[in-house]
């Protein structure tokens, strides 16, 4: 099938209309007709080539919801016409201690990525959600709340489950105090999810018009993290730290307000080395950590969460051609608090 897509052919070039191929549909798996797509500043990253290496033409998006338009005849999870969405992954081997402990993120093959990895049905690379539709496996589509917002649901499935797998990883809930740095995609549903799970949350933001706006969406508390003394007030508090910034700052003055037996974990992914001072850790047995998205289980374990808790992200709808624009204020902090691509857009 030949579909309509956007995407680019070069890290320095801005996305364009493409068209790209897509299989039909085998016995497992589903055809999405995609509603919408989240753009994750992850997009960002692997379109102007940020990370490990681009392969091009990229079609970024990983935060795809839509509905089912067709399905192999031995699907069982979905029928023509239900809601439907795919996360950042579509395959994995499905055989190796990772993925039969329902962690596909860190499967020892390496997993095939939505987009921009090794496709291994048609050849050359996976192409994501910023497309008319997609198909994938059956046991990579997730099923989606009926009673939430749809635009405002697609950021779940990636910022929703990066941030819900580490908050339930290390055990975030009533009694702890939990802090999260950079209130972006990914940081503002760090803020509802753990807040929804009972935690006391402290944002630490670089943005003055984030501090009101934070509170809205159920911080307790709020520090402007480029003031060193709000941030001491907090010295020696917090018993978890959710990292979710873009770009490179100083870790360890976080770390400083972790109390001892406290982990700040990293799911931010900036290429520049973040250096970590040894008694920043050593003095209060601290730990300093990371994740990776999060299982399928567990994706639609979090959806179910937000479905049941009333979460969806706060949204900014733009069509295909705002994408270069968006992607330059998701530069800038300039988003309240993630762009989704309506992609009747891209059909018109
Ligand atoms: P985003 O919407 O652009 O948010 C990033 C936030 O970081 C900004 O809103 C800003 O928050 C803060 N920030 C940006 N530049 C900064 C700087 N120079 N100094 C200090 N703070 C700065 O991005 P996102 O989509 O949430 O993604 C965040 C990061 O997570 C990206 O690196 C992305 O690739 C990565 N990611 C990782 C995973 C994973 O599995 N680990 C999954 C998805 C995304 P304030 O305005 O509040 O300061
Ligand atoms: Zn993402
Ligand atoms: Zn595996």
């Amino acid at each position: 099938m030949n579909i309509k897509a956007f995407g680019t052919k070069a890290a320095e070039k801005p996305l364009e209309q493409l068209n790209i191929q897509r299989r039909n549909a085998s016995p497992h798996d589903v055809e999405i007709d995609i509603l919408y797509c989240g753009i994750c500043h992850s997009d960002l990253h692997s379109a102007r080539n940020e990370w490990y290496g681009t392969t091009y033409p990229i079609v970024p998006g990983h935060e795809i919801v839509g509905r089912v338009k067709n399905v192999g005849n031995l699907v069982t999870k979905f029928k023509v016409g239900d809601l439907a969405g795919v996360g950042c992954m579509v395959d994995s081997c499905r055989e190796c201690e990772q993925c039969k402990n329902d962690l596909e993120q860190f499967c020892e093959q390496g997993n095939t990525m939505t987009f921009n990895s090794p496709d291994k049905h048609l050849g050359g690379q996976t192409y994501g959600g910023y497309s008319e539709s997609i198909v994938v496996d059956e046991n990579f589509v997730l099923r989606l709340p009926e009673n939430l917002d749809l635009a405002a649901t697609a950021p779940l499935l990636c910022a929703g489950i990066t941030t819900y797998s580490p908050l339930m990883h290390w055990k975030v809930g009533p009694g702890k105090k939990v802090g999260v740095v950079g209130i972006g995609g990914l940081g503002h549903m760090a803020v509802k999810i753990a807040k929804a799970m009972g935690a006391h949350v402290l944002v630490l933001t670089t943005s003055t018009s984030k501090i009101d706006d934070a509170k809205r969406l159920g911080a307790d508390e709020v520090v402007l993290s480029t003031d060193a003394q709000q941030m001491k007030k907090h010295a020696n508090s917090l018993h978890f730290i959710l990292d979710a910034v873009s770009a490179q700052h100083d870790i360890n003055a976080f770390i400083s307000l972790l109390k001892v037996d406290g982990a700040l974990v990293l799911v931010g992914a900036p290429m520049e080395p973040l250096p970590v001072q040894s008694f920043s850790l050593i003095f209060g047995r601290k730990s300093f950590a990371g994740s990776l998205i999060g299982g399928i289980a567990e994706t639609q374990e979090m959806l179910d969460f937000c479905g049941k808790h009333n979460i969806v992200a706060d949204i900014e709808l733009i069509g295909v051609n705002e994408i270069n624009d968006a992607y330059e204020r998701l530069l800038k902090g300039d988003v309240k608090y993630r762009f989704v691509i309506d992609m009747a857009s891209l059909k018109k």
